[in-house]
C-alpha cells in the first residue's frame, strides 16, 4: 500500500516549534529504544520515550500533544543518559508541555484541584507544583 505524506506534515509548526524549544533535532533518534528501557515512569506511559519521538519524527504532533506520556515524565534525565546518539529526550517532552499549555489548554481545573488537595492534606508546595507544571 502507497501512504502520501507530505513534507509539511511532517514538519508542521508545531514540530518545528517543539523543536526550537527543547533545542534538539528529532531524526537523530534511530529508535533503539535505549530510552524506554531505562525509563522509570515507562510502565505508567500511553506513548514510551522512543515512541514520542518517532511520532514527532512522523508528524503525528496531536498524538504526542494528547498522549498521557508528556505529564507522567518525570523529567530525570535518565533517558539522556542512555540515548547513544545524545537525544535530549527530556528537554523535548518539556518543549512538548510548553507548546500545549501556550495553548491555553489546562490538564487540570485548577478549583477542583486545590479543593481536592485540601481534602487530602496535601502540602501546598506540591499543589504550586502541580499548577505549575499542569496549568497555563
Ligand atoms: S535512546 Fe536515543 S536513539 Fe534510542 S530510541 Fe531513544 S531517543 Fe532514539
Ligand atoms: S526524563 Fe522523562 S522520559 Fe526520560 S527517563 Fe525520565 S521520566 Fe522517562
Amino acid at each position: 500500500m502507497k501512504i502520501n505524506i507530505k513534507n509539511e506534515e511532517i514538519r508542521s509548526e508545531r514540530v518545528l516549534r517543539i523543536e526550537e524549544i527543547a533545542g534538539e533535532n528529532i531524526f537523530k533518534c534511530y529508535q533503539c529504544g535505549k530510552c524506554s528501557a531505562g525509563c522509570p515512569s515507562a510502565d505508567q506511559m500511553d506513548l514510551l520515550p522512543n515512541q514520542v519521538v518517532r511520532n514527532l519524527q512522523i508528524g503525528k504532533v496531536d498524538a504526542v500533544l494528547n498522549s498521557k506520556s508528556i505529564w507522567i515524565c518525570a523529567s530525570c534525565f535518565m533517558c539522556w543518559t542512555r540515548c547513544p546518539r545524545g537525544v535530549n529526550l527530556t528537554a523535548l517532552f518539556e518543549a512538548c508541555r510548553q507548546v500545549k499549555l501556550r495553548e491555553n489548554i489546562d490538564e487540570v481545573g485548577l478549583k477542583q484541584t486545590i479543593q481536592e488537595a485540601e481534602e487530602m492534606d496535601i502540602p501546598q508546595i506540591a499543589v504550586i507544583s502541580v499548577l505549575r507544571k499542569l496549568t497555563s
